[in-house]
């Protein structure tokens, strides 16, 4: 790689947007920090421009404009504030790489925008390849804006599939670390608290995610990405459950070989190769040690006690609209739950009802799936 890549984060104050920031940290001379965005933690967006300097930052809270504009008025960076912001600033010239980190569906119009202004995604945001991956995958195509997936599993699996061009893939095999419930009762489950569920075996994510990874639905969420990233049928991905999560997920092939990705679980190390591919760079991270880690193990998942899984795969089946009105759902449940609002085992009950009252359409516009997003809020909202 010769010219620095120019990238802008969207979500930079996040998990995922700090880890990047990270990776572009030990790389100062290939990659460039250009847009920063947050959506409420103006500190942290402050901190991070004073440290990167940007072209430009983005405060989706309106409210923060003032104070984020007054912080950073000593330094040549552009401050905006609103959802319209994060819009526009994708298409900047300048940028190569949109690092789409946002959480939820607030990713999904920037996201669609940086995709028509040819960027190169980085893609964490699942939710937005769940709720609209029909579009997305055409608008990519379209507007040949290559898609590199960032979440570990499908970094795995893209990785395995380097050099495979034009064999075709009879199955994928989607890791799962099971979650910090994976041998509860159902009993156990429904009393199951916000904090239980925020403490993650494996993995230091944001709260959404955390929580979607304890009832599966992030699995749910992975398969359905996986679809459409790599145009498999839902019946050809099986998910494993491996709770060391040393293997990030695996390919096998028409001749019965199995290409794995394995290493620490560590998210730079996926979101440094989806800024750098095809290259691979140093990173210091810890290395996976086979001799101290030297039991693997794998197991089926049990559908019936991680519900979110089953209404994954019904969602994906019916198509259409129906993963939308899923993943609004489960974003009200999942705030629900961390709220206090709603017990663990409600999550899937208010999600399958929200799907069961959802009028079927197959319409694949940004607008259809704004309005299904809008009304299935809504109608879950009435549920709790
Ligand atoms: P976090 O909650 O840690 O971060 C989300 C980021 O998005 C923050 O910068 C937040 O800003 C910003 N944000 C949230 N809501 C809005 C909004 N309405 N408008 C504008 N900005 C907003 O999430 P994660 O980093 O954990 O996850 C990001 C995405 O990556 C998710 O889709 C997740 O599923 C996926 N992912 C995450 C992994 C992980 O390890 N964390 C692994 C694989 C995938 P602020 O902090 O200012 O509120």
């Amino acid at each position: 790689m010769k010219q620095k890549k120019q990238i802008a984060v969207l979500g930079s104050t996040g998990s995922i947007g700090t880890q990047t920031l990270d990776v572009v940290r030990q790389h100062p001379d290939l990659f460039e920090a250009r847009i920063l965005t947050a959506g409420v933690n103006a500190d942290k967006l402050i901190e991070q421009a004073r440290e990167f300097v940007p072209d430009a930052v983005v405060i989706a809270d309106e409210s923060k404009y003032d104070g984020v504009q007054q912080a950073l008025e000593d330094l040549p960076i552009k401050v905006y504030a609103g959802k319209q912001a994060l819009n526009d600033v994708v298409t900047l010239p300048s940028i190569d790489i949109v690092v789409a980190a946002l959480v939820g569906f607030a990713g999904l119009e920037p996201t669609v925008n940086a995709i028509k202004a040819h960027k190169i995604i980085a893609l964490a945001n699942k939710e937005t390849l769940v709720v609209a991956g029909e579009l997305m995958t055409r608008l990519a195509l379209e507007y040949h804006a290559p898609m590199i997936p960032v979440d570990s599993e499908h970094s795995a699996i893209f990785q395995s599939l380097v050099g495979e061009d034009g064999n075709s893939i009879e199955k994928i095999l989607l890791t799962a670390s099971g979650g910090p419930f994976r041998n509860s009762t159902m009993a156990e489950l429904a009393s199951v608290t916000p904090a239980q569920a925020l403490a993650h075996p494996n993995w230091n994510m944001g709260a959404k995610i955390t929580i979607d990874s304890a009832t599966m639905m992030n699995k749910g969420f992975e398969m359905i990405e996986a679809k459409w990233l790599f145009g498999v049928k839902p019946s050809d991905i099986e998910i494993v459950v491996h709770p060391e999560s040393l293997i990030h997920s695996a390919v096998q092939f028409s001749d019965g070989a199995i290409k794995a990705q394995l290493a620490m679980p560590d998210m730079r190390i996926p979101i440094q190769y989806a800024l750098s591919f095809p290259d691979r760079l140093p990173l210091s991270v810890e290395r996976l040690d086979l001799f101290r880690f030297n039991k693997m193990t794998f197991t089926k998942p049990d559908f019936e006690k991680f519900r979110c899984l089953a209404l994954a795969f019904r969602a994906i089946e019916q198509g259409g609209n129906m993963p939308c009105a899923m993943n609004a759902a489960n974003e009200v449940a999942n705030l629900a739950f961390r709220n206090g609002r709603i017990g663990f085992l409600q999550i899937p009950e208010i999600i399958e009802r929200v799907m069961e009252q959802t009028v079927f359409s197959n319409e694949a516009t940004l607008e259809a799936y704004i309005e299904c997003d809008r009304a299935s809020r809504l109608l879950a909202e009435s549920i709790i």
